[in-house]
């Protein structure tokens, strides 16, 4: 039925495929890359606002796996042979020059995500991958425990081994539809559910939409559920016209819905969102510096010393909230606040509490949570436990992760993993059956 043959199939042309595909081309295989989108890495152009943090140049290997919740251990075979400082020297050697940012974030000097695309797409043609697009795999073909080849619309392509590189769920348009989920557990791997993992938040408060795109570097967020404060971070925090997103608030989301679930559970009120937008200075010094202000220009209108002190739209919310329900007109000048009043203020500036709703859809997640267990594969190959011949590798695995880089030093150190395992293997058949 087929007239294609290949030692190696990447299926899916993200990070995760055209680093596999270009190991297996530097290896030897014959190799086809098969992408169902007009064109390679969509999802990898938009990364990081469109600059792409590529990797955590994290050099600690036991602080770096500890990033990765329990599927860390795991990672410590994949990482030791495209670890982060591996990665940096791969893209660097291949001409992409790089910066380390905050948090050890790396990313292009050149500040464009295509910068790392370029260097992808160039190693796939050292190596003599094949690559075709608008191409829609639809299964996989296998034997006696062994892939043999892949169904596309028309016809089959027969291959020694197959790497999946087909990524999550989170933002299907970019073509992460889970495709790959179904043909895994069809040989028979548990996929955990996947969901949103890296999202931003909705919140109750409609009024959130009036501060939509003010945008702070860093501050506190803590987590409360009734008195409890069940999670604390400090990180970047944007307003969205539905709630709250940016980093600090992508890495807790999870935390947040498993807090919902539990106040749903015991049939509480939903977790509050704190934000502490001066995280460095205590109640006392926040409270004083206000005084210095409201002392300096006593007539002058309590909100434009507020609108001083916080974004103008931040600081007027602050100020109808600071008033509600005391009767006190907005157009009180400094010198006519009472000290109630400026206490209620400072608890708003360090203690500005949202309620949580609901995380955003998977159109919106940087990544999804779920996929392929981690003991379902072998890390020191990549290869599937189920089925001979198949590697998994990328988004496809249940890894759960922060923000900061960490998401594609996966794809690369399983990509290249798979890669070279599955070239390895495909040469291995070969030579079993005499070809
Ligand atoms: C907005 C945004 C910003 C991000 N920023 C960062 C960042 O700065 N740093 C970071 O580390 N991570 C970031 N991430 C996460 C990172 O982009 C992903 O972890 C990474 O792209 C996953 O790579 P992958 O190769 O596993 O899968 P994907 O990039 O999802 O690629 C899978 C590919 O497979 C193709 N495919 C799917 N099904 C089929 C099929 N049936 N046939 C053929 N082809 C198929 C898809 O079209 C797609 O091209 C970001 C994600 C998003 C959404």
């Amino acid at each position: 039925m087929s007239s294609e043959s290949y030692d190696v199939v990447v299926v899916g042309a993200g990070p995760a495929g055209l680093m596999a595909a270009g190991a297996a081309g530097a290896a030897g295989a014959r190799v086809l890359l098969l992408e169902k989108n007009p064109e390679p890495g969509r999802k990898l152009l938009i990364s990081g606002g469109g600059r792409c943090n590529f990797t955590n140049a994290e050099t600690d290997m036991h602080r770096l796996v500890s990033r990765y919740d329990t599927a860390g251990k795991a990672l410590f075979s994949p990482f030791a042979r495209m670890g982060p400082a591996q990665v940096l020297e791969f893209f660097s050697s291949l001409g992409m020059p790089y910066k380390i940012e905050d948090n050890k974030r790396a990313f292009p000097r050149s500040d464009k995500s295509s910068s790392v695309l370029q260097v992808l797409l160039h190693y796939i043609e050292k190596g003599n991958v094949k690559l075709r697009t608008r191409t829609t795999v639809r299964g996989l073909h296998h034997d006696s425990g062994r892939v043999q080849g892949l169904h596309l619309n028309d016809h089959d392509i027969n291959a020694e081994s197959i790497v999946v590189a087909t990524g999550g769920l989170a933002r299907p348009d970019t073509g992460s539809t889970g495709d790959g989920f179904s043909w895994l557990e069809q040989v028979g791997h548990s996929i955990v559910r996947p969901e949103p993992s890296l999202v931003p938040v909705v919140v109750a408060e409609d009024w959130v939409s009036d501060l939509q795109g003010l945008a702070f570097a860093d501050i506190r967020i803590s987590l409360r559920l009734g008195d409890k404060t069940v999670s604390k971070t400090d990180g970047k925090v944007l307003f969205t016209h539905f709630g709250l997103s940016g980093p600090g608030i992508l890495n807790l989301a999870t935390r947040m819905s498993q807090a919902a679930a539990e106040a749903r559970r015991i049939g509480g009120p939903a977790p509050s969102i704190c934000l502490n937008f001066f995280p460095s200075l205590d109640g006392g010094s926040l409270d004083r510096r206000l005084q210095d202000e409201l002392n300096a220009f006593p007539r002058r209108l309590l909100r434009t010393i507020l609108e001083s002190m916080l974004p103008p739209r931040l600081a007027r919310r602050v100020l109808v909230e600071a008033l509600a329900s005391t009767g006190t007109s907005n157009e009180i000048t400094a010198s006519e606040v009472p000290k109630q009043l400026r206490k209620r203020i400072v608890t708003l500036m360090q203690d500005f509490r949202l309620t949580y709703r609901e995380l955003q859809s998977e159109d919106w997640a940087v990544v999804s949570s779920g996929g392929v267990p981690t003991d379902e594969v072998d890390f020191r190959s990549m290869e599937s436990k189920r089925i001979a011949g198949l590697f998994v590798c990328g988004d496809m695995l249940n890894i759960n992760r922060p923000s900061g880089g960490y998401s594609l030093q996966i794809c690369w150190a399983t990509g290249y993993v798979a890669g070279l395992s599955a070239a390895a293997a495909a040469a291995a058949a070969r030579n079993a059956s005499g070809g």
